[in-house]
């Protein structure tokens, strides 16, 4: 098709036109307030584009203007994704960056295929059992300030290791020319928005007792004011040094002995009351870490094949799980209560079976398959009650092969969900029709709050993610070695072996249920991409409250009462907002076009873009 047909179908497109201006998601398009001349200007936001020739989405327009770039430049989906990412651990350095990890899902094209890269942190090969009990009270330490602000939580970062094995295997670009716009904006600095100000306030108290993150992210003890430039220089000269060494300028060292010795012992400032405790990670953790190749988890939803990854996460499983719950239920003939009861029921049986079932494959027996079995799935369909919400927690069932029409839940102990509110995701898509998902974290927002001196980037928390208790019957105990459960799920859709979907979120155990809601919203709903992307969210993770927005409870809590749902406020002890998630997705439209689509308010909004783009024109 002609770009100029093109642009005539997706103008009258029904899909694209319904909805883009519901639910708040219209384009919005910011420059910045009144900065002086000098200070450089942020691109474009918008957070819906419709165009052709690639496409981009992430949470940050600086970000994905790098990704549209190396596109245009003709690189591939993985050069940009990659690019793109390297470019949001210098904007949204508090929820992504080389000291962290992630879960990369690509669609090749050629290969008609989808392929995975799990890049998440490992437990250092020195860590206790018990690193997370205090000896003097025998009990679990405090996530916060205990956990969150230490070293004991660092794991071993698989971030560049995914940028290398990705680029290596799908990508065209090198190592050193992927990181090289992104290097460029570290130089150069970005300019402060209200987000990256209030993230950076809501984590002043642990910024400020590690001497290094302090320097870097409190210049004259305050967060950097709005409107002006951040620069991160430190961060600028590590991508260059990486650049020209490759990844093992990072997990071989200085860099590796520099990252294993802040672990071991953190640089407190002076009167600091935070404990900041030292951890494991030694140069040699850093020197054996390698990314795990693996397949993706399927299901078959309503004749959609839905992509996700697999164990380590358990992502894949339970937005799978949940799906196979959800399709007896038949949620495109039910009214908007029902569809949103069957919803939420669904999500709290799949968490009971992450929570019982999945770990660390390498190290727990993860019964992946029969979780993702049509069978087990109407077994636990059948648990649902049309009109009334079980008590939580609920039980987990028996993905064990053999399944009756209606089977009640086992016994076992309900184990409590891990933390975590930060996180980024973003979307790429080339104009050979490949297409990446990738979801990439440091755990906490500021992670572990510990920055490598002089490198510019911030360490991860992620082994939090692991049960603190060193129970032998839970699959997410810690282990050395071994990966922790997380909930990120990248997750690429086909329909008749061809793209239609690409999605994913932040947000710690919420990002199954917003992934999960998003999609039924779109597929089920009858929502267009923004407006499901913009829809309230609710959050139930086999607890007694569902966690849900303020626009959710205004919306649905008089319909859901009844069914005896109690919607509580979302939101924890260490962020402003009662958000979940910050969804970045992509839609393949008839005639080879693209509906790029990501938050208009969550996280300040976030940024969509196309290669040639139709709408909104720039
Ligand atoms: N650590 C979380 C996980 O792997 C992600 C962090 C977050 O989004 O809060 O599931």
């Amino acid at each position: 098709m002609t770009p100029k047909k093109l642009a005539a179908s997706l103008t009258v497109g029904a899909l694209v036109l319904t909805g883009l201006t519901a639910g708040g998601a219209q384009a919005e398009t910011t420059s910045a307030p009144t900065a002086p001349s000098r200070v450089p200007q942020p691109p474009p936001k918008n957070p819906t584009a419709i165009g052709y020739g690639g496409a981009v989405a992430s949470v940050d327009p600086e970000a994905t203007k790098v990704g549209i770039d190396v596109l245009r430049r003709g690189g591939n989906a993985v050069d940009a994704a990659v690019a793109t990412a390297a470019a949001l651990g210098v904007t949204e350095p508090y929820s992504a960056g080389i000291g962290g990890g992630g879960y990369f899902v690509y669609y090749s094209a050629k290969h008609r295929k989808v392929f995975t890269i799990d890049g998440r942190e490992t437990a250092p090969a020195a860590m206790p059992a018990d690193a997370f009990i205090n000896p003097a009270t025998g009990k679990p330490y405090t996530f916060f300030p205990d956990l969150v602000t230490s070293g004991v939580s660092v794991g071993v970062p698989g971030t560049l290791a995914t940028w290398d094995a990705a680029l290596r295997t799908w990508g065209s670009l090198s190592l050193k020319k992927a990181l090289k716009p992104a290097a460029e904006l570290a130089d150069r600095g970005f300019l402060v928005d209200q987000t990256f100000r209030s993230q950076t306030l809501d984590n002043k108290a642990r910024f400020a007792a590690v001497v290094p993150t302090a320097e870097l992210f409190l210049p004259g003890g305050d967060a950097p004011q709005v409107g002006t430039v951040f620069r991160n220089t430190d961060l600028a000269d590590t991508y260059e040094l990486i650049g020209r060494q490759g990844p093992s300028a990072f997990y071989r060292g200085p860099l590796a002995a520099e990252m294993s010795a802040v672990v071991k012992n953190p640089p407190k400032t002076p009167g600091t009351t935070l404990p900041v405790m030292p951890g494991h990670l030694t140069p040699a953790d850093l020197a054996k870490y390698k990314v795990l190749r693996q397949d993706p988890t399927r299901v078959n939803y309503r004749g959609l094949d839905v992509y996700g990854m697999a164990p380590s996460s358990s992502g894949g499983t339970t937005v799978g799980e949940a799906l196979n719950i959800l399709e007896p239920k038949k949620l495109h003939r039910l009214p908007t209560a029902d569809a949103l009861h069957n919803y939420l029921e669904a999500s709290a049986l799949a968490f009971a079976d992450r929570n019982a079932y999945v770990g660390d494959p390498a190290f727990v027996n993860v019964p992946t398959r029969e979780l993702l079995s049509k069978g087990f799935g109407a077994e636990r369909s059948c648990q649902i009650d049309p009109d009334k919400a079980a008590v939580k927690p609920v039980k987990p069932g028996s993905p064990d092969g053999s399944y009756t029409p209606c089977a009640a839940g086992v016994s076992t102990t309900a184990r409590p969900d891990s933390k975590g509110v930060s996180t980024t995701h973003l979307v790429a898509a080339d104009r050979w029709g490949n297409v990446v998902s990738y979801t990439l974290t440091i755990e906490q927002t500021g992670g572990s709050g510990i920055t490598v001196p002089g490198r510019g980037f911030l360490l991860n928390n992620e082994l939090t993610d692991f049960s603190a208790v060193p129970d032998p019957a839970d699959p997410n105990r810690i282990q050395p070695n071994k990966r922790p459960r997380s909930s990120m799920s990248p997750t690429i859709v086909l329909k008749h072996g061809k793209p239609f979907l690409a999605l994913g979120s932040p947000g710690g155990s919420t990002i199954i249920t917003t992934v999960l809601q998003t999609l039924t919203n779109r597929v089920d709903r009858g929502m267009s991409l923004p407006r499901a992307v913009a829809a309230p969210r609710a959050s139930q993770r086999n607890t007694a409250n569902v966690t849900a927005e303020p626009a959710f409870i205004d919306a649905y809590e008089d319909r859901l009462t009844p069914y005896g749902h109690k919607l509580v406020l979302a939101g924890d002890a260490l962020t402003s907002a009662a958000e979940i998630g910050a969804v970045a997705a992509l839609e393949f439209l008839p005639g080879g076009g693209y509906l790029a689509a990501a938050e208009p308010k969550r996280r300040g909004g976030g940024s969509a873009a196309t290669v040639h783009q139709l709408w909104p024109r720039r």
